[in-house]
């Protein structure tokens, strides 16, 4: 049976263009298109936006995007063997489609792009912690996006929500939750893709805030969640031992016990410490 918008099924595009799922290109392929026209509206109000999609594969979060009224969508495959499949659901949508047959690490797709700009994928799971690290710390504040909407493993989703005490709590939270407002606002079983990937998934909403939560020295901020972190079994004033012989008293001016441990430190006592150093 055809779908709404008057193309074929998922299952026969992938059929007609032998879309054989690649594992080193992270394909797990969305097939339900009521799952992804659910994903489309999770991003918020697309009609005045444009929308960076990364890896659309057969398309089907595509066809959700435009099917929500995007006013453009910019995707970028990595896999030319889509190209065809993508370029059915440009001729379905005129003028509102442009396909980059290009790698996401490696393509600049500020040129691309006119504002306002929200993001919206599917990511393969082999880059999607390292593109929303990239999205996160850009040189200057805000971004050229005004949110991200992402399906990560679950267990990554959880790193990017969680709080203080948390088992997840960590840098990515801290990084996220500093300049957005992140929110799971998904979980899909593994069946919900083809073929299915052994952990469950989730989408994360982010929402960029205007100005930082706190103040903060962003590169002093990185440095130390990383020392902290990278020992956070460790007491503070020894995994931060090399911040300076005065380590200590500058964890207890910001209310820091210097005996605690990073995973209870909250974000904003970690960007008073940060604001601490020149
Ligand atoms: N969006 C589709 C969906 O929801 O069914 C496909 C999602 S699949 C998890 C990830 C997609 O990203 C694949 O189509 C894969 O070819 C593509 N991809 C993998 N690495 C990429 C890269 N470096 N740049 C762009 N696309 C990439």
């Amino acid at each position: 049976m055809a779908a709404i918008d008057g193309l074929p099924t998922l299952a026969q595009v992938i059929r007609t263009h032998d879309l054989v799922a690649k594992k080193q290109l992270g394909q797990n392929f969305l097939l339900d298109l009521n799952l992804t026209a659910k994903i489309a509206r999770a991003a918020g109000d697309l009609t005045q936006c444009d929308v960076l999609e990364v890896g659309p594969g057969p398309g089907g979060l595509t066809r959700g995007l435009l099917a929500e009224g995007a006013r453009r969508v910019l995707a970028v495959e990595k896999d030319a063997r889509c190209l065809p499949a993508l370029a059915e659901i440009a001729a379905a949508y005129p003028g509102q489609l442009e396909v980059v047959n290009a790698d996401a690490l490696a393509l600049d797709v500020s040129a691309y792009l006119t504002p306002p700009v929200r993001v919206v994928a599917n990511l393969p799971y082999n880059i999607g912690t390292e593109l929303l690290v990239r999205w996160l710390s850009p040189d200057e504040w805000p971004p050229f996006w005004q949110s991200l909407t992402l399906m990560f493993q679950k267990e990554v989703a959880q790193r990017i929500v969680a709080k203080p005490g948390d088992k997840a709590y960590g840098r990515l939270a801290l990084l996220a939750q500093w300049r957005t407002d992140p929110r799971i606002v998904l979980t899909l079983p593994p069946e919900a893709f083809s073929p299915a990937p052994k952990v469950h998934s989730a989408v994360v909403h982010l929402t960029r805030l205007e100005a930082p939560r706190y103040p903060a020295n962003g590169a002093m901020l990185s440095r130390i969640t990383a020392m902290a972190f990278n020992q956070r079994r460790k007491m503070l004033r020894s995994s931060l031992k090399a911040m300076g012989p005065d380590i200590e008293a500058r964890l207890e001016a910001v209310g820091i016990a210097p005996t605690a441990r990073a995973e209870e430190i909250s974000l904003e006592k970690f960007c008073a410490l940060s604001m601490g150093y020149p």
